[in-house]
């Protein structure tokens, strides 16, 4: 565990971030019985705790969250748009939607005191993240119904900083608030931030025409490799955090100033982490699909909602920073991106983990799966870093055999390397699609 902090060690709410365990424990089962209550208000629910005989009454500890059914995105689909509503319209004061990565968007509904909460939950990330009230922060996350533009925004509001809405797109308008403005901190997507760096870096913009000093990333699977070439690309610090529109938003979890994971809000949100097929949950420390319940949401209750999201929870006991909440690690992927090749399994975020050992390796590819004949095939066309270019066959085979094998080592795999000059892969502006699966397509 870490146990230097990398900033000042500054906590938000420390009521709820620092409660003694078997406080926070009963506060959880207190808020899940009310949560189980309140969410009998949504037809869904109500069938469902009839045909179970479940009543609030029998919720007495945070274990029995496992008497309840669990949700999946399927059922806010089929109760389109607004199925899962719990109060009267009239108390709505927000909605959102999901970004519709995985097909049709669906809404979200927030009352005013879910937006509040909401604005609280967001604080905290960003303040353990080194946000402080005499900042400037721009927001290069898309404003619209994406919950990351306007629940960061909320966040830093409350926090008392001050805000540049600039939203996501035209990178030289975002370079030009960046020089202009001055902010210190970057609120974006990883793959937007690497192109903003890119240009940056080949503008040969002086570093102290810039004033940034953190980032929060959110919103899209990274790795920790990835985090260190930003970090020296733009000689900055980049903070993780976690959420979901269908639980919230952003805010569910965030990194503190020791960067041991991220923080769960678990006064807030009740974690579960489960196998993926059978659904049991796994032991302490393994990885699974992260189910979430939200305790205090009102105007859109769900439960144990299967967020498709890999990770694991940290089980090497309390973090330095005070905080009394579990961790969670950095989602190693969704399953819904997992690959199979060749009957293994394979997160895109693997192959970035094998790919940013390598220098000579630029941090932007693409993954192209295809299945030519029987076999299942994968070509990873990678950018090479300016100036590493070069004529000689046996240089460039050279590179190509280390990445080859660094991704073996990781996946297990043998995949195609594809090495192609600087600044010819697609960027990203929020949230990258950097898998081509032409499979799809045939089966
Ligand atoms: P969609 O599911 O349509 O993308 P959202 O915009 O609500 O809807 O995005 C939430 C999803 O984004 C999460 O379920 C997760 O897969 C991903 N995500 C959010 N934050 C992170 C993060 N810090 N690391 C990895 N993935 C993240
Ligand atoms: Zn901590």
């Amino acid at each position: 565990m870490n146990t230097t902090p990398i900033i000042e060690n500054r906590i938000w709410q420390p009521a709820f971030e620092c409660l003694p365990r078997p406080q926070l424990l009963a506060l959880q089962a207190e808020r899940l019985r009310a949560a189980v209550a309140h969410a009998a208000k949504v037809p869904f629910y109500k069938a469902q705790f009839d045909r179970l005989g479940i009543t609030p009454e029998q919720i007495k500890s945070v274990d029995d969250v496992r008497r309840l059914p669990f949700t999946v995105k399927a059922d806010l689909r089929s109760h389109y748009p607004l199925g899962f509503l719990a109060v009267p319209r009239s108390e709505v004061a927000r909605y959102q939607g999901t970004s519709g990565t995985t097909g049709k968007p669906t809404w979200v509904a927030y009352t005013k005191s879910d937006v509040n909460n909401w604005s609280d939950l967001c604080a905290r990330f960003l303040v353990s993240g080194g946000l402080r009230p005499d900042h400037t922060v721009q927001i290069s996350f898309g404003f619209g119904l994406f919950t990351g533009g306007f629940g960061l925004h909320y966040g830093i509001e409350r926090v008392g900083a001050a805000i540049i809405p600039l939203s996501s797109g035209n990178s030289e308008r975002q370079l030009m608030c960046m020089q202009d403005m001055r902010p210190e901190i970057l609120i974006c997507t990883p793959s937007y931030a690497l192109k903003l760096m890119d240009t940056i870096l080949h503008e040969g913009v002086a570093r102290d025409s810039i004033a940034l000093e953190h980032a929060h990333f959110g919103g899209e699977p990274w790795t920790e490799d990835m985090r260190t070439r930003i970090e020296t690309g733009l000689g900055i610090r980049c903070w993780n955090n976690y959420g979901l529109a269908e639980v919230q938003g952003p805010g569910v979890s965030g990194e503190c100033a020791f960067r041991n994971g991220m923080h769960i809000q678990e006064d807030q949100f009740l974690f579960e982490v489960v196998n993926p097929e059978t659904l049991e949950p796994v032991p302490e420390g393994e990885k699974g699909e992260l189910v979430i319940t939200p305790l205090c949401r009102e105007a859109f209750p769900v439960l144990r909602y299967r967020t498709r999201d890999i990770g694991y929870l940290y089980s090497d006991g309390f973090c330095p920073c005070g905080r009394t909440t579990r961790r969670m690690s950095r989602i190693l992927g969704r399953t819904d991106d997992m690959l199979i090749i060749r009957g293994v399994n394979v997160f895109p975020s693997q192959i970035e983990t094998a790919l940013m050992r390598i220098e000579a390796v630029a941090p932007h590819y693409m993954i192209e799966v295809s299945r030519p004949g029987a076999m299942d095939e994968v070509t990873v066309h990678i950018e090479i870093q300016p100036g590493m270019f070069s004529d000689s066959m046996r240089e460039m085979q050279t590179i190509r055999d280390s990445i080859t094998s660094a991704i073996q080592s990781i996946t297990g795999l043998h995949m195609h390397v594809n090495l192609v000059g600087p600044n010819t892969l697609e960027r990203f502006e929020g949230k990258s699609r950097r898998v081509k699966d032409s499979r799809k397509l045939v089966d």
